[in-house]
């Protein structure tokens, strides 16, 4: 019923209670509980059209006792201390950090995160570790032509800290760098010279083309490539 994406989510929790932010038909909590994974679960949602099919998904399996479908902005639909574990999935990097920075009143406990995200997970990892946890795994994977990211954090209980490199590439990522790592920075690589060599002798442009060449070089760095 879920995909490979949400699969790998999934095989991370191993939980008392999740909450599922941005839940849409609520298939991970569903699936979560199915696996007894967890006993409960929380389906966030805050557009009335994805709330109701996860009302009626939870219906359809049975689940109304054990998945609570919630309609609400980002972890405003759980309480302090009620979960044990947040999923945030499919959304890009910047709005998962957003709810996560808006909701830290709900992280006191220090709730295991699994968060995946379509694009900028650079900016996950700067919340996470402004929100005081840790990345404790990554993994990058291709699913239909799109890349995606998740991100395991659980409280920081070591003061370990994270270089500018490791926070845009990922400190688990960089340690493996495999093939999915490799094409899609590949792919960026590509793109910002092909941006540098149209905007490197425009005068108005002399800034820009210096952080492009910047992350160039950072770029052949990490994936060794010739200068
Ligand atoms: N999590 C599912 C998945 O990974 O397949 C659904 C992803 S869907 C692309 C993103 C969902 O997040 C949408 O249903 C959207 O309504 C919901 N969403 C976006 N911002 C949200 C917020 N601040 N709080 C709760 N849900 C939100």
């Amino acid at each position: 019923m879920i995909n490979n994406r949400l699969l790998a989510v999934a095989s991370y929790i191993n939980h008392e209670k999740l909450a599922d932010i941005g839940s849409d038909h609520a298939y991970l909590p569903i699936y979560a509980i199915e696996q007894r994974k967890v006993k409960r679960a929380v389906a966030g949602e805050v557009v009335q059209g994805p709330y109701m099919a996860a009302v009626e998904n939870v219906k359809k399996y049975n689940l109304d006792n054990k998945i609570d479908v919630r309609l609400g902005n980002g972890l405003d639909v759980i309480e302090q201390n009620e979960v044990d574990c947040i999923t945030i999935c499919g959304m890009g990097g910047p709005l998962i950090s957003e709810i996560l920075h808006n909701g830290q009143d709900k992280l006191t406990n220090f709730p295991t995160l699994i968060l995946q995200s379509n694009i900028h997970t650079e900016a996950v990892r700067n919340k996470l570790i402004a929100l005081g946890y840790m990345i404790k795994d990554e993994v990058i994977m291709k699913e239909r032509k799109h890349v995606y990211e998740i991100i395991v954090a659980e409280r920081n209980d070591t003061g370990i800290t994270y270089n500018d490199i490791e926070l845009k590439f990922g400190p688990v990522l960089l340690t493996k760098k495999d093939e999915v790592f490799y094409e899609k920075w590949l792919r960026e690589y590509h793109h910002l010279k092909t941006v540098y060599d149209v905007i490197k002798s425009e005068e108005k442009h002399v800034e820009k083309a210096a952080e492009i060449l910047n992350d160039i070089n950072i770029l052949q760095e990490v994936l060794n490539i010739e200068h």
